[in-house]
């Protein structure tokens, strides 16, 4: 769900492999998983847009080799040595054949490091437009992502997901830390610090905003689960 919060160990487990890479394409022929961080030092200039619904995602750099010996140095590249594409190639590719209208969006989950061991599901997005543009010295790729409510099945082949899912938005990752601070890594209800979800006090869906610290809270999934069980 989105808002979970989870270890790396959970992550990987959860998409049934060692998450070793930022960007993965198409994990085991199913949805892209992307890992990001919006921290001031972090090493790409992910952002999000519209108020939480958009991410624009920078691409990867060159590995560091003896040839390479400053990857922010060069272009990211589309290729790799041996004439395949890299995964800044193999989304680049998905994203262009999306927009000239040959097949659905692919589905990145996405996963954002909040702190060191503690990751949020940032849940399901539409890999929607790609491009290329400098960041002042040299060409980097940029990725754009909408934030979607869930996809009809999570292993639907590409050309039978859900092209019309209602869009959705993530919760801001200062809103995330000052809520994770205030309340001290736990459930609010009951202490507990495993298992922890991003909780809207008033719902999204009922109008509840994800901007405003005062309206999201740390939950167990037991207390989310009687609290959206009281819901509906
Ligand atoms: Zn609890």
């Amino acid at each position: 769900m989105r808002g979970n919060i989870i270890s790396y160990y959970e992550m990987c487990q959860r998409e049934g492999t060692s998450l070793q890479r930022g960007m993965n394409f198409r994990l085991r022929g199913r949805h892209s998983v992307i890992l990001m961080s919006l921290h001031p030092n972090a090493p790409y200039q992910d952002r999000v847009e519209e108020d939480g619904s958009v991410l624009i995602y920078e691409g990867h750099d060159e590995p560091r080799t003896e040839h390479v010996r400053n990857p922010k140095a060069v272009d990211q590249p589309e290729f790799l040595p041996s004439g395949n594409r890299s995964e800044n190639g193999k989304f680049h590719k998905a994203a262009q054949d999306h927009n000239s209208g040959l097949k659905h969006p692919d589905i990145v989950r996405v996963y954002e490091k909040i702190k060191k061991g503690i990751w949020s599901d940032n849940g399901y997005f539409h890999l929607v437009d790609s491009w290329r543009e400098s960041d002042g010295s040299r060409e980097v790729f940029k990725f754009k992502l909408v934030a979607v409510e869930g996809v009809s099945r999570e292993d639907a082949p590409e050309d039978e997901h859900d092209t019309e899912a209602k869009r959705s938005r993530i919760i801001p990752t200062r809103v995330k830390l000052q809520v994770w601070k205030r309340d001290g890594g736990k459930c609010v209800e009951c202490g507990a610090t495993d298992e922890l979800h991003f909780d809207h006090i008033l719902p999204y869906s009922k109008g509840g905003t994800s901007l405003k610290v005062e309206n999201i809270q740390l939950l167990c999934a037991r207390h989310n689960l009687a609290k959206s069980a009281k819901i509906q």
